[in-house]
This record gives C-alpha cells, sequence and structure tokens, in this order.
C-alpha cells in the first residue's frame, strides 16, 4: 500500500523525495489558514519524525462535501497558505487540485501522489468528526489501499470512539502493535493503517475567523499575521465572498 508525492512533480523531485520516506497530506478548504492547521501539521510532522520528510498541506479546490458559496478563490487560498509556511521548513502547500477540474475527491488526490511516487509511504491526515463519514466519500473506505489514516481526535472523540467506528467500518480490522508511539493502529483491508493520533486542537476555526471578520472584529492570532495582511489587502474580495450564505 501507501507511498507517493512531489511538489514539482518532476521525476528528479520524485526519487529525491522518494529517498525521504513517507508523507504526511493534510487537506482542507484553508478559508483561510489558520493557526489550528499550522500547529496541526507542526504537531504530524513530530509525531511522524524520521518517518516522513514533512507535511503537505493540500488546499480544496472544489469540496465534494462543503458548500462552496463562501470560499475564496482557490489562488488566494493557496497563495495564503504558502505565506504562512513559507519559514517552516517540512511544512509544503500542494497546489495539485487546483489545477483539477470538477470536486476535489481526496482519493483522486492521493493516486496522483501514489501514481508520482509509488514508493513514498502516505500518512493522510484526518480529524476524527469524518471518521465516521468514509462512507460518504469517494471510494472512502478503498483509502486505506492508499494510505494510512492518522485519525486526529476533536469534540472528546476518544480512542475508544475511534476503534469503534474503525470497526465498524472495517469488520477485518485487525489490531497491531503502535506503529508510533503512544498511538493504538489497526491494520485495514487494503493495507493502511488507522492510526490515532492524540493531538491537541486548538479552538480555532475558519468558520470562527469568518465570523469575527464580518462582524468587523479583529482575527488577530487566530491566523498568522501575514495571512491578515493579505486578507486586508484584498477586503473588498473576502467580503464579497465570506458574506455569501452557505
Ligand atoms: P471551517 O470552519 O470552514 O469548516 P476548518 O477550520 O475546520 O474550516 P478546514 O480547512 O476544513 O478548516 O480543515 C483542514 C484540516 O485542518 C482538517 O483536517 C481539519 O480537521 C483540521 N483542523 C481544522 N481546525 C483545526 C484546529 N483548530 N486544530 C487542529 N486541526 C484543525
Amino acid at each position: 500500500m501507501p507511498a507517493a508525492g512531489t511538489r514539482d512533480g518532476t521525476a528528479a523531485g520524485a526519487a529525491q523525495a522518494e529517498a525521504c520516506g513517507g508523507l504526511a497530506v493534510l487537506g482542507g478548504s484553508f478559508n483561510p489558514p489558520h493557526i489550528g492547521h499550522l500547529r496541526l501539521a507542526i504537531e504530524v510532522r513530530e509525531l511522524l519524525g524520521k518517518r516522513a520528510r514533512g507535511v503537505d498541506l493540500v488546499p480544496c479546490a472544489v469540496p465534494p462535501h462543503k458548500r462552496a458559496a463562501s470560499l475564496l478563490p482557490f489562488e488566494l487560498r493557496a497563495a495564503m497558505l504558502e505565506a504562512a509556511l513559507a519559514d517552516l521548513p517540512d511544512l509544503n502547500c500542494n497546489r495539485l487540485e487546483g489545477r483539477r477540474p470538477g470536486p476535489s475527491y481526496t482519493w483522486d488526490t492521493l493516486c496522483a501522489y501514489r501514481r508520482e511516487q509509488p514508493a513514498t509511504e502516505l500518512y493522510f491526515v484526518l480529524g476524527s468528526p469524518n471518521l465516521p463519514l468514509l462512507p460518504t466519500w469517494r471510494n472512502g473506505l478503498a483509502l486505506p489501499e492508499l494510505c494510512h489514516l492518522l485519525v486526529v481526535p476533536r469534540e472528546g472523540q476518544d480512542a475508544a470512539f475511534f476503534a469503534a467506528t474503525a470497526r465498524r467500518l472495517w469488520p477485518a480490522a485487525r489490531e497491531r502493535a503502535p506503529l508510533l508511539p503512544g498511538c493504538p493502529s489497526l491494520e485495514l483491508p487494503g493495507g493502511g493503517l488507522a492510526i490515532f493520533a492524540p493531538l491537541p486542537w486548538l479552538d480555532v476555526s475558519a468558520s470562527r475567523v469568518r465570523r469575527l471578520w464580518l462582524a468587523g472584529r479583529r482575527p488577530d492570532f487566530l491566523v498568522p499575521p501575514v495571512v491578515l495582511r493579505m486578507l486586508r489587502a484584498a477586503r473588498p474580495l473576502v467580503l464579497e465572498h465570506w458574506q455569501e450564505k452557505d
């Protein structure tokens, strides 16, 4: 199973990336990028240690599930994410979903990673509320053919919730020794692991940032200063999109 991922898509880039082990993939709307996303990426990077060469943050072009009314243009979201990541080695923005037409299915994205670098082990980061929703995703239950699932708890969903949900989704899942210290793991049909990663979750969301912005309040410190500067520079465009009702 798991393997893939390069930013430039060249053969040299792929060979270099493959020489460096695994890669975590963190998808999202990033509407806008906030400190919760950045802290999560850093925590994942540190958790994986030598098992991975970095974390790719992948902005979604056309969300298959979320209503897209209030979504800022892909270009602005990707540019803000790149600016936010500029001083964070090993954390990269990958714009591949912006180059594909139609809904940005995670399955297609991970297949693209696998095609480019078949030997790279992939760790797809998933918030725990999304775990029970996987059957509604395109080929959601087949994702372990492509990657490990790194499940990060939210809303009090603990290791017991993780194990019960994973066993319900994949009755053939088998318990195995944790791949990462302190992170219970199940081996899933397809070969990938479901890994419970009890990483901290900051009380910030993009919706909260948007609400503050629309109320004329200050989202300082919830988003990196460079993101705030870019939002202010694009104020009319930002207002136009965020005022749209989802
Ligand atoms: P929205 O509020 O618009 O629904 P969001 O803040 O949840 O957006 P997304 O872009 O949808 O952000 O999330 C991208 C990824 O970051 C997802 O895996 C999500 O679970 C994770 N994430 C979002 N907020 C946090 C947070 N505060 N701490 C850690 N991870 C987060």
